[in-house]
This record gives C-alpha cells, structure tokens and sequence, in this order.
C-alpha cells in the first residue's frame, strides 16, 4: 500500500481503536478527508466503555510489552499531548500476578524477558509478599511478580472523550451509521455503503470494529478470527482496605482491583458457558458463586462482601492466538486491521493508532514496528501466542 494512493480514509468503528487511528493519522500530518463510521455514538456497548480499563506490562509476548509502555509514557504525559485539563485519573498501582507452585521457573522466565523489553518487574518471594501485601494469605503462592511502574488503570471513557475530541478538533467527520457492505474493484476497497443508504469512497479503509469486526469482514470472503465472548465485571464493597491494592490476578484465574471507593472483578466463565456472544450483554450473575469463595480464600476479609452491580461487555477474542491483528491484508491492501485485541485493547490503542497512521502516510511502521501482528501470521495459521491471558 504506496502511502501516495492515499487522499480518503475511512475507519469503521468510532470507539478507542478507531480513535486513535483518526487522531493519530491528523498528527502524523495526513491532512485528507477521514471519516470515521460509529453505528452507535453512545458507545453503550462497545468494549471500551464497558472495560476495565488496567495496563499491564507483564505480557508474554514482547511487542505487546512496548506497546504498553508506549501508552503508559502517554498517561503519565497526558496533558503535553492532550492539553492542561487532560485527566484520566491514571493510578500507576502495579499489577501482582500470583503464581501457583511448579510455575516458579516459568513466572521467573516471564519477568526476564520483561525486563529485557524495558518493563520494571520485580520478582517476589513469599516473606516479601506478605510484608508488602498484609491481609492477603499467600499460602501455597510460591511466587509474585510485580511491576510497580507503566502498569494501574485509568478512565477508558475519559481516554476515548479525549482522544474524539481530538480527533474531531482535527477535522475528522464522525458519521452515526453502520458499515452494512464493501464495495470492491479488483484487490482494492472502493467505498464502503452505509446503513443510511449512503456510499462513502475510500482510498484506505480501516477495520476497526472491536468484536464485530470478524463478522464486518466475512462478506470479502476474509476469515478473521475475531469473535465476541462475554466477561462479566462485578463491582462490590468490601471492608477490607489498603492503601497500596495493586491489579491482583491469582493464581486460581480470578482478578480483583480498587475502584472508587469499592473494588472490581471477575473471572473467565468456563468454556463450556462461554459461546460466542451475539447481542447479548447480560452479565452471568452465577459466576459469583465460584468468584467470591477464590476470592475469600486469597484475601480473608473479603468473606464480607456486598456486591453493588455487574456489567458484562464484549472481549474481541482473536481465537487464534489471543493477539491483535494489525496492518493491511494481503489480497485486499488497502484494508487495514487495527482490532482481535483479546481484552487488552483499550491500553493499545495509542499505539496501534501510531503504528496504524505511520503505515498509512508514510509506507511503513517507524516508532512502533507492529509487524509481528500482521494479517501473515493468520493467512498463514502460525498464531503468535499471547500467554497472559484473563
Ligand atoms: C469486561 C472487559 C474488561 C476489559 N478490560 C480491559 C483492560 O483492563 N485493559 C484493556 O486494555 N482492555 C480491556 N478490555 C478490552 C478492551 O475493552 C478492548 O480491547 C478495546 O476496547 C477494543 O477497542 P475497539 O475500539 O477495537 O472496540 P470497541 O470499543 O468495541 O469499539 C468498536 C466500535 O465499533 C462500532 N462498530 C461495530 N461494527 C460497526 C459497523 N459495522 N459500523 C460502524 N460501527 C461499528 C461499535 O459500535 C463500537 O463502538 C476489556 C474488555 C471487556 C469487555
């Protein structure tokens, strides 16, 4: 894809992903017509608003790592770039993976490479846990890893509010409409039609419709394996504090971590309650009574809990390899993927939106080689596994 062929672009998504694609492309000097395609401009139901919105360096595949790190430079700078009033109450709090016994050798193998990409993780042995961490029973956690530094949360909503309004400052045109169809000349992507009824033509079209976006591309007969599962967040009061909680994924697969002046979490439903979801957003309640008990036994203070609410969104599973797909496909190239992100989007959409306007305006990735998550690996079938998965 020659970066001259460029004059209009258009992004089929309107959420963090496609945001960032749009804004970035503006600040990468592409002065041309962008138009950004959001069927539902409340984002009710897009993942990024219904995510946990936590960044984590302790990753298993390294350009996931740098990519974190890209975003995790931009929070802590976020009002040199976004302005003085930028805020989204980004907690830089760590996250605390807990290993079980026998995953000594692999946590420690995972924390190296980690650190060789730039990441500041600490192993931890039990005695260092349990003065860091009092309240928690570490009993048969042999070992912790810890990043204090780029990992925590933050504000997904305000990120996006920013990054639109940014974008939208910059000339970009929001459409509220659905993508319904492509339409095709030859290996290029001409127009993509609307639901309005409307054509709009494109030089670039960019995929990035979270967990719809497998089925957006089905009709060009591209099998993207990104599908929709549903994770179910609980948010609850308990009293139990302290002032240092990090992100905590246990060893028995459950995540808890502070919010407000409360706590959310969750855990994976087993596989064989977790279909692909369509259309629906109903949180799986039950999936509380297995929660609350792994969690009682990891904290035990947390045996008092009241649950205030849960939300369930939509995880755009890549189900070959759990990574992101990014970059053009190879029959159609002026299609571009910036989605299949696997529940780990929101914190690398600044830099999938870097990565994604480079190749546009200038032929290649210059900042952030994103190479490894390209359309190959899929065309290909040689999945590039991400192993820290929740
Ligand atoms: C419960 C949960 C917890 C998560 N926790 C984290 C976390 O802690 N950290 C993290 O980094 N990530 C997390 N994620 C993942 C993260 O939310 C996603 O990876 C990220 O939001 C993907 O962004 P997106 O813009 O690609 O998708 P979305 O936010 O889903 O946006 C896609 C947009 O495309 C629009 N769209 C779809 N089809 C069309 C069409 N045909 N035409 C026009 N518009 C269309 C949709 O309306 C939507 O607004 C979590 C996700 C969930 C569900």
């Amino acid at each position: 894809m020659a970066s001259a062929d460029c004059r209009r672009i258009v992004i089929v998504g309107g959420a963090i992903m496609g945001s960032f694609c749009a804004w970035s492309l503006r600040r990468a000097g592409f002065a041309g017509p962008i138009t950004v395609l959001e069927k539902d401009s409340t984002y009710r139901y897009s993942s990024t608003a219904l995510s946990a919105a936590s960044i984590r360096t302790q990753f298993g595949t390294p350009v996931n790592i740098r990519m974190s790190l890209f975003a995790a430079d931009m929070f802590r700078d976020l009002r040199a770039v976004f302005g003085p009033d930028a805020d989204i109450s980004y907690r830089e709090k760590g996250y605390l993976f807990l290993g079980a016994t026998g995953e000594e050798a692999t946590r420690i193998a995972a924390a190296t490479m980690q650190r060789a990409e730039g990441a500041d993780i600490e192993v931890l042995e039990p005695a260092e846990l349990r003065a860091r961490f009092p309240g928690f029973d570490f009993d048969g956690v042999p070992i912790g890893t810890f990043g204090a530094r780029d990992e925590g949360w933050f504000d997904a909503w305000s990120l996006l509010s920013l990054v639109r309004q940014g974008a939208h400052r910059a000339g970009v045109a929001y459409v509220d409409a659905a993508a319904e169809r492509f339409e095709t000349r030859g290996d290029r992507i001409t127009g993509v039609g609307l639901s309005t009824g409307e054509r709009v033509p494109c030089d670039v079209c960019v995929v990035a419709a979270g967990a719809m976006s497998g089925r957006l591309v089905e009709p060009l007969g591209i099998g993207l394996p990104v599908v929709p599962k549903k994770r179910t967040v609980f948010a609850f009061r308990t009293p139990f504090t302290l002032d240092n909680f990090p992100m905590v994924f246990d060893t028995s697969g459950i995540w808890v971590r502070p919010e407000g002046d409360g706590y959310i979490g969750g855990m994976q439903p087993p596989p064989d309650r977790d279909p692909d979801a369509d259309g629906d957003f109903e949180p799986q309640h039950e999936l509380m009574d297995t929660y609350w008990p792994l969690l009682a036994r990891r904290i035990p203070a947390m045996q008092a809990l009241r649950v205030r609410r849960a939300w369930a969104g939509h995880y755009e599973v890549n189900t070959l390899d759990h990574n992101g797909v990014v970059g053009p496909h190879d029959r159609l190239d002026n299609l571009i993927f910036a989605t299949g992100f696997s529940g780990h989007g929101v914190q690398h959409a600044p830099a999938v939106g870097q990565a994604v306007a480079e190749l546009i305006t200038t032929g290649a990735y210059r900042s952030i080689d994103l190479t490894p998550l390209g359309w190959a690996r899929i065309r290909d079938g040689r999945p590039l596994v991400e192993s820290i998965v929740y």
